[in-house]
């Protein structure tokens, strides 16, 4: 009986279009290679019979300095499932991004990083489970041995401390490559947040969300455009748009210590009264330093309090996300 009351809430179109997306910084040598990649992968997912999605390929120059543009803009000229933004100068993949995501038609939409760290085979698994009805498909990396030892350690620290701190967690080992039903675009494109960490507002929008599981490959050509400079400024902007903590645990640091250092002054006036003074002075200007210090770490915590709540207003970000209306 349960079964037919099943959800048949999904709206997959029969014959969907998928926006690949793909921000590029100086990758003239791998342009070419992804999307003959993708077109090799896509007819060897729909073999024959089976109808396959339509695709588009959007890719978001961020402001190259190499040949990156005009080699894509003559792909768009034989190719018509492929077009080009070209950012003004290099704004950063966040932002490029974001430009793709707005750009983007299709009703799921797929990021994905030039250099085919991210498997173009996952596409017909992620489309798959789409339309069985997930609004948010994630590609977990299950195996990063291609990163070296210290990129897997540092990126380790940091889904930890982000998960401990966040409001909302986000989901661990899981890039910008993902599937967004249309319905998780919208709501996106309408977040006007300007310091973006998408993979945190990926997470932060909720939605039914499933996982397909891969080993991140080496990048194919070129090189890496993320600096050790990049990736902490990364995941400063992550961190402080996730969580306001790092602003409020100054309240709680500091009225500890106060609290320390009045009972602290009570112990040292009833010991320098009963058995004196062992060094003049010593007393007094302990219960100062502490006290004082004390309440300089709480009156700081209530301004990050403060802080904190002008950071989530100015951010902007939906009250709530609605994911269906049923009879209005
Ligand atoms: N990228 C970009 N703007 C930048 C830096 C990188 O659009 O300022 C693009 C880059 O071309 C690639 C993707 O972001 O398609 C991921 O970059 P990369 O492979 O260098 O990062 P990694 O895999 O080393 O983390
Ligand atoms: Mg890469």
């Amino acid at each position: 009986m349960i079964e037919d009351f099943k959800l048949h809430s999904h709206t997959a179109p029969a014959e969907p279009l998928i926006s690949i997306v793909v921000p590029v910084y100086n990758e003239e040598d791998s342009v070419g290679h992804f999307a003959a990649a993708i077109r090799t992968v896509i007819a060897e997912s729909w073999p024959t019979g089976e109808t396959a999605p339509r695709f588009e390929i959007v890719f978001v120059d961020d402001g190259s300095c190499d040949a990156t543009a005009a080699i894509v803009r003559a792909m768009c000229r034989v190719d018509r499932t492929i077009r080009l933004i070209s950012l003004s100068r290099n704004f950063g993949k966040e932002a490029a991004l974001s430009a793709g995501l707005r750009a983007a038609t299709g009703d799921a939409v797929i990021p994905m990083d030039v250099d085919l760290q991210d498997p173009p085979e996952l596409i017909r698994p992620m489309i798959d489970k789409w339309q069985a009805g997930a609004q948010i498909v994630n590609a977990k990396r299950i195996d990063r041995l291609q990163d070296s030892f210290l990129k897997r350690t540092t990126s380790r620290m940091f889904y930890k401390t982000i998960n401990a701190l966040a409001e909302h967690p986000i989901a661990v080992d899981v890039g910008d490559f993902r599937l967004l039903d249309r319905a998780a675009v919208a709501v996106l494109n309408e977040m006007t947040e300007r310091c973006r960490f998408n993979k945190g507002l990926f997470s932060w929008i909720g939605f039914r969300t499933e996982t397909v599981e891969y080993a991140r490959p080496a990048r194919q050509a070129g090189s890496t455009k993320w600096g050790v400079s990049r990736l902490v400024a990364l995941a400063l902007d992550g961190i402080t748009a996730s969580t306001t903590f790092p602003l409020r645990v100054w309240t709680m640091v500091g009225a500890i210590i106060s609290l320390a250092a009045f009972a602290y002054a009570a112990f040292l006036i009833a010991y320098t009264i009963i058995s004196g003074a062992d060094t003049p002075g010593y007393a007094s200007i302990m219960v100062a330093v502490l006290f004082l210090g004390g309440l300089n770490l709480f009156s700081v915590g209530l301004m990050g309090e403060y802080v904190g709540r002008i950071a989530v207003q100015v951010r902007g970000r939906p009250l709530y996300v609605v994911a269906e209306t049923v009879g209005f």
